[in-house]
């Protein structure tokens, strides 16, 4: 008998942190290895959020503060949405944990019974079948298409939809895709979530400042009809690069949100005062530099975009958010080559070609990888270079 419990049997440890730690491995005894399989970017946090943190320590802000988020945060959360989504929340209808992660976790663990089922659109983030295994919920798998995007059309939603259905997770613009829904396609799929009243969404806005080409970013919530229904997660790690800062929130409906202080007042308590009190300052300091960054992130997209297009056996759409790309492989994947799935792909091409990147199946959709582009264009160079040459040795 194993001293593991059954419902920590039902779950596997996040593929995307394995991949970085064997490429952690390879680098440590010596081997050159591009890493593009970290999801964050790989920016600086801004001074003024640093300095925020610092004045915070001085000022003694460095005791156990409100369970679920500071007056301050919470406030500076509620302007926020107000700003930015033309949202209006009351201060008791939001959450701040340590990282959409654990947000996510609470509003499951809080919600969910035994055998409620939770649709998933895939390629999805690894993280949501497993919290939802460990709430002891039903994760309902719907694979997304590449000729939509790997969108989820309202003919899937259609047939995947039931009176059983306690939760749909929505996450725009994607990880690991970078698809984002239009305002036209959120429309779409609410007309069917309306007519499933104890149906309720998660909508995972983390990427909603990383965006493209004039992409307008549009969340369920602002659907009147559904904002009763929805739980809007988001956070400061992606936006502003404080991916170790350890801050994520939420706002929606208020017996949730009192539901996931009480699960965090039972583990973490509340999330680190210094890092509450930096992400007061992202929210509400000056925003200028995410434009600057998301246009780094664009020239390195379109470049990578054009150098994967130009391998043979590989081909990529061009998403319009977030820091990856999601291309896909399957005509190397034959007989010939010798490779039959796309973990084999990505495990010869980091032993070949010492380039990290992560298989679509990770992501519960097989014949794709992912690629983060989250690093310097000079990495991106030297990997597209060894990319391409593993590649053209396969043929
Ligand atoms: C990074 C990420 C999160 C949350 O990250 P935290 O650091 O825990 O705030 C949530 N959803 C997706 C899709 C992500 O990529």
């Amino acid at each position: 008998m194993s001293i593991v419990s059954n419902s920590l049997k039902r779950i596997k440890p996040s593929p995307t942190i394995a991949v970085t730690s064997k490429a952690r491995e390879m680098r440590a005894a010596g081997k050159d290895v591009i890493g593009l399989g970290a999801g964050e970017p790989d920016f600086d946090t801004p001074d003024n959020i640093k300095e925020a943190a610092i004045e915070a320590i001085r000022k003694g802000d460095t005791k156990y503060t409100a369970v679920d988020g500071t007056p301050a945060l919470k406030k500076a959360i509620q302007a926020k949405f107000s700003r930015e989504n033309d949202l209006s929340y009351e201060l008791d209808q939001i959450s701040v944990g340590t990282g959409g992660k654990q947000v996510l976790y609470n509003a499951f663990m809080a919600t969910i019974n035994k055998g409620d089922e939770v649709i998933i659109p895939a390629p999805y983030w690894v993280s949501y079948p497993d919290i939802v295994l460990l709430a002891g919920g039903k994760p309902k798998i719907i694979k997304c298409d590449e000729k939509n995007n790997f969108k989820l059309t309202p003919e899937k939603l259609k047939k995947a939809v039931s009176k059983k259905t306690k939760w749909i997770i929505i996450n725009s613009p994607s990880n690991p895709t970078g698809s984002g829904y239009t305002k036209d396609e959120i429309i779409a799929l609410s007309k069917i979530l309306i007519k499933y009243k104890n149906l309720y969404i998660l909508s995972d806005d983390i990427y909603e400042h990383i965006t493209y080409d004039g992409f307008k970013f549009f969340t369920i919530a602002q659907i009147e009809k559904l904002k009763s229904r929805t739980l809007t997660m988001n956070g400061v790690s992606k936006s502003y690069s404080m991916t170790g800062w350890r801050i994520g929130y939420a706002a929606g409906p208020k017996e949730i949100i009192k539901a996931m202080a009480k699960i965090q007042s039972q583990s973490t308590s509340n999330p680190t005062s210094i890092s509450q009190a930096a992400a007061v300052e992202a929210l509400n300091g000056t925003q200028d530099f995410i434009l600057e960054r998301s246009n780094s992130f664009k020239e390195r997209r379109n470049f990578v975009v054009d150098s994967l297009n130009n391998i043979k056996g590989i081909s990529c759409l061009s998403p319009e958010g977030a820091f990856y790309v999601f291309p896909n492989c399957k005509k190397l994947l034959n007989n010939k080559t010798k490779l039959k799935t796309d973990k084999d792909f990505v495990e010869k091409l980091l032993e070949k070609a010492e380039v990290a990147v992560v298989q679509g199946s990770a992501f519960g959709l097989e014949g794709y990888f992912r690629i983060s582009y989250a690093t310097s264009m000079d990495n991106l160079k030297k990997a597209m270079e060894r990319i391409k040459s593993f590649c053209n040795s396969l043929n």
